[in-house]
């Protein structure tokens, strides 16, 4: 048997159709088979992951409770700590690092009973749009293995979309959620700015960075966000508001909902293709019997130059923790302790982090803070408020995800070009709302992205349009033929 959607799953496994370890042991095959190709994860946990499937079956033949997610495999992006099994972050600087605790979304998922299979790779520290950046190998497209799956979390989504793992988890600072999620053909979710817990989340810039869910549909997405978010006093960002039971959300009636088109995310610099994928879905939508109008968000054009002050600024001063003393990388027949500092993170940091550091060491270093970095905090505020303005208006709004379908190694070089991947998703960063990106049909074969946009805590709404549009459209379920890697 596949693997297929936790709901699907869970009853199997309630049934006693399949047990938590036949499960495991399927999910590790397939990844045994088919990742020396698609390259999805750093490091598997076989025998973790067997044990822990082992303790829920008997728990299970107990008659014990279990949680809502008992037995169902899943993979986290290499930034969560996960206590006693490697944490890289994909970089050399943190290539042996064990960490000595969990992040709070893993001991979370661990309580629902979900068994981690392995971490996946991302670009370094989460830099990037591509997995081209990752320290050690990139990841590949299971719909072509000559394409990018996205970044930062690329290997999540690979992992997801070629049936690897059932669900994983990845982190979003700019769209490294949705970006790899519309690339790859599953749903991705970037929840409220701290309605999940960052305890435990290596950071890359604290104040966008949010974890979030891939799954295979919206369903899916709603139980995993049941399982995630929530108030935690070990992250001071956290959020204490009542959270939902977000399956709530999943009903198939978006009547007389409002929904915003901004026409700042349309036209230049989006793929004619993709666009006009996204209007047809807009069009299906109306047909529902959602009201649509179009509206503007007038400062969308400085939300990513603004991000690239603001995200490399607090990246210069997050990785200044890795020197050599505590942890990872250490180089070794130094002269002095300046020179170990220094060739450590020469050597242990790739170019891009290199280029992030030194551009935001620059943005905060004085007699340029105000001119760079606090203009850019303006900019941020100006962005939100565009947000709480539409808000007023609409329950949600409508963009593509990335301006492109997925594209080949190599073909972005140049990094602004790569910096562009993420101008859909950025200025959600900046404003702190959720987002989720759904599958909308292919263009030349590879999967397209639409994002829902919804003000804070606002994820209901989401879930509700996204699975209104799934239940009612043929073009929200996408598998890949994984012809190459058979
Ligand atoms: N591609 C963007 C960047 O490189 C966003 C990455 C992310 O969301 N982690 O900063």
């Amino acid at each position: 048997m596949e693997l297929s959607t936790i709901h699907g799953l869970r009853d199997l496994l309630a049934n006693r159709e399949i047990s938590a370890e036949e499960l495991t042991n399927q999910a590790l095959e397939k990844i045994e088979k088919i990742d020396d190709k698609i390259k999805a994860f750093v490091t598997v946990t076989k025998d973790e992951a067997i044990q822990v499937a082992r303790e829920i079956d008997q728990k299970r033949s107990k008659g014990e409770s279990l949680g809502p997610l008992a037995g169902i495999p899943m993979a986290l992006k290499d930034n969560m700590c996960t206590e006693d099994i490697k944490t890289t972050c994909s970089s050399k600087i943190l290539y042996n690092f064990i960490p000595p605790y969990s992040a709070k979304v893993y001991e979370k998922l661990l309580g629902a009973g979900s068994i981690l299979l392995g971490k996946t790779n991302m670009d370094e520290f989460a830099m990037g749009s591509s997995t081209e950046n990752s320290g050690f190998f990139p990841t590949c497209n299971p719909w072509d293995l000559n394409c990018v799956p996205g970044g930062s979390s690329g290997g999540s989504a690979a992992a997801v979309a070629s049936g690897e793992a059932v669900f994983a988890l990845g982190s979003d600072t700019g769209g490294s959620i949705r970006q790899p999620a519309s690339f790859c053909g599953v749903v991705g979710l970037k929840p409220t700015y701290g309605a999940v817990s960052r305890y435990g989340l290596i950071a890359y810039a604290s104040s966008l960075d949010q974890i979030g869910p891939f799954t295979r549909d919206v369903t899916d997405c709603a139980l995993v966000m049941n399982a995630i978010t929530g108030h935690d006093s070990f992250d001071s960002t956290s959020a204490l508001v009542d959270y939902p039971d977000y399956t709530r959300f999943l009903v198939n009636d978006i009547k007389d909902m409002r929904i915003g088109i901004p026409r700042e995310y349309f036209g230049e610099g989006i793929e004619p293709e993709v666009e006009a994928k996204i209007r047809e879905a807009i069009n299906k939508l109306e047909e529902l019997g959602a009201v649509v109008e179009e509206c503007s968000l007038p400062h969308t054009q400085y939300a990513l130059p603004a991000y690239y002050i603001i995200a490399p600024a607090e990246c210069s001063s997050n990785l200044a923790r890795y020197d050599g003393v505590r942890y990872g990388l250490r180089v070794e027949d130094a002269d002095d302790i300046v020179s170990m500092f220094s060739r450590t993170r020469d050597q242990g940091f790739g170019i891009e982090v290199k280029r992030r550091i030194m551009l935001g060491t620059y943005a905060l270093s004085s007699g340029y803070y105000d001119a760079y970095y606090l203009k850019a905090l303006k900019v941020r505020n100006l962005v939100k408020q565009d947000f709480d303005k539409a808000f007023e208006k609409f329950d949600c709004l409508i963009t593509p995800t990335a301006p492109s379908v997925a594209f080949e190694f190599g073909s972005k070089a140049d990094t602004i070009a790569m910096y562009k991947q993420d101008v859909c998703t950025i200025p959600i960063n900046l404003a702190g709302i959720p987002a989720l990106s759904l599958p909308y049909g292919l263009v030349n074969n590879m999967p397209v992205g639409l994002q829902f946009v919804g003000k804070a805590f606002g994820e209901g709404n989401l879930l509700r349009v996204a699975y209104t549009l799934e239940q009612n459209s043929d073009q929200t379920r996408l598998e890949p033929s994984l012809e190459g890697v058979k």
